[in-house]
């Protein structure tokens, strides 16, 4: 029985809990097996009050958004979350071969071998990107293998979604990531575009995998961060021509003259044996797992919006009462006004505010209720360019009170911009999405 109550038990009477996979900095995460199937997965266990501690709910939130989101080959695939009132369970898809960290760690890979996890890579981060959705924390120890030695990228714990409304220029400014791939201007705190801290991220992966070691290396911690800073590393003399090109070309220290990720594609070296990219886009994963090929990932989203994702609100909202989430295809900019509009009708004050990650428009009541003024929140996220996830929350005040105008008011007004509510009712139709799975 492990210390932290998962190992050997059964989770919400589905999952049995076997053996410790790995550990990260909030998570453990366990192999596990579906008790009626016998299928394998990888179970991440977080935990709440760690997480909460140092204020990391939202990007846990934000994770399980990014993972449902995306649907590749090369990405471990999410199936399922599940929380309790201290645990948040992320049922992914079991990747058997261990972490390609540990491969090099044994020595170099051979060219070839290196440029094939270096493609698969580049595909699943291109996706991503098409997506808005940024890793951040690409390294070695973030890429799994399968059993077939193909690359999965795991972990989108620090990932984010490109908010052009959080920064005025589009440009993510948290410094996160792990300081041997981390890019300059992600150290110098200037604002930085997700992308282009990616591809450097990429860079220094392809770097270790070719050569065996790192490209920026020093006991100095100051002096580590200088070499990145002026892009000071030099390949190995048996770095073949063209290779040393497109290092050079990649960990260039200025995010915009570093090479782009279409400019990536068509590199020479990169695309020696390329496998058709076909076999690397979404579109045809759905369609070996069979699921209709007319489903986008938008879809994929709201058919697995019948998560049970109760326990996870728990702390903030004992009562789901409190709390309704929806899916809409309008702009978050539509969404904002429709809901400042409603804000008017039922005569509360209206604050729009930057949340970090999403935006948040502040509604507050004139009259004094049983409990003192009614406070209610719309948290607005952009998951997609097409689509958004809306939360709103009562934040203080009567329960009762807010019912009745959430029933009588907000709810039907909200009736033009919601796409698909969010709630347990759906669960079947995960149960016939994760038939496919
Ligand atoms: P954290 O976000 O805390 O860093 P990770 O998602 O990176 O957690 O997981 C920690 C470790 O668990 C990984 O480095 C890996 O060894 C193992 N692991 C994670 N996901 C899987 C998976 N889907 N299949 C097998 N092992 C996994
Ligand atoms: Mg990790």
């Amino acid at each position: 029985m492990d210390m932290n109550g998962a190992g050997g038990s059964v989770l919400m009477h589905k999952y049995e809990i076997g053996r410790l996979l790995g550990k990260g900095t909030f998570a453990k995460v366990y192999y596990s097996r579906n008790i009626e199937t016998g299928q394998s997965f990888a179970i991440k266990v977080i935990n709440k009050d760690k997480v909460m501690r140092v204020g990391l709910m939202k990007q846990i939130k934000r994770e399980i958004s990014v993972m449902r989101l995306v649907r590749h080959p090369n990405i471990v695939q999410l199936y399922e979350v599940m929380a309790t009132k201290s645990k948040i369970y992320f049922v992914m898809q079991y990747v058997k071969g261990g972490e390609l960290f540990d491969k090099v760690a044994k020595g170099r890979l051979k060219e070839d071998v290196a440029r094939k996890f270096f493609q698969q890579l580049i595909s699943a981060v291109d996706y991503c990107h098409s997506r808005g959705v940024y890793h951040r924390d690409l390294k070695p120890e973030n890429l799994l293998l399968d059993e077939n030695g193909n690359l999965k990228v795991s972990d989108f714990g620090l990932s984010t979604f490109a908010d052009s409304k959080s920064s005025q220029d589009g440009l993510l400014y948290t410094t996160c990531g792990t300081p041997a791939y981390v890019a300059p201007e992600v150290i110098s705190r200037k604002g930085y575009d997700g992308a282009k801290a990616d591809i450097w991220c990429c860079g220094v992966i392809l770097f270790v995998l070719v050569a065996g070691y790192l490209p920026f290396h020093d006991s100095n911690l100051m002096e580590m961060y200088r070499k990145i800073g002026r892009a000071e590393f030099t390949c190995p003399t048996w770095f073949p021509l063209d290779l040393r090109k497109l290092v050079v070309r990649i960990l260039d220290p200025n995010p915009s003259t570093r090479i782009s990720m279409s400019k990536i594609m068509e590199n020479s070296w990169v695309k020696k044996h390329m496998v058709s990219s076909k076999n690397y886009s979404g579109i045809s994963q759905q369609r070996t797992l069979g699921i209709p090929n007319n489903l986008n990932a938008f879809d994929i989203i709201s058919l697995a919006s019948g998560f049970d994702l109760s326990g996870l609100f728990e702390e903030e909202n004992q009562d789901s009462s409190k709390e309704a989430r929806f899916i809409s295809k309008d702009k978050s900019l539509d969404i904002i006004s429709k809901i400042e509009n409603i804000a008017e009708k039922i005569n509360f004050k209206v604050k729009e505010e930057n949340g970090g990650g999403c935006m948040v428009v502040k509604m507050e009541g004139l009259d004094e209720g049983r409990k003192g003024v009614l406070e209610i929140n719309a948290e607005i996220f952009e998951v997609a360019s097409s689509s958004c996830i809306v939360d709103i929350n009562k934040k203080r005040g009567d329960t009762m009170e807010y019912q009745k105008l959430w029933k009588n008011v907000i709810k039907p007004e909200l009736r033009d911009i919601v796409w698909t509510w969010q709630g347990k009712k759906q669960q079947h139709q995960v149960e016939v999405l994760e038939h496919y799975l």
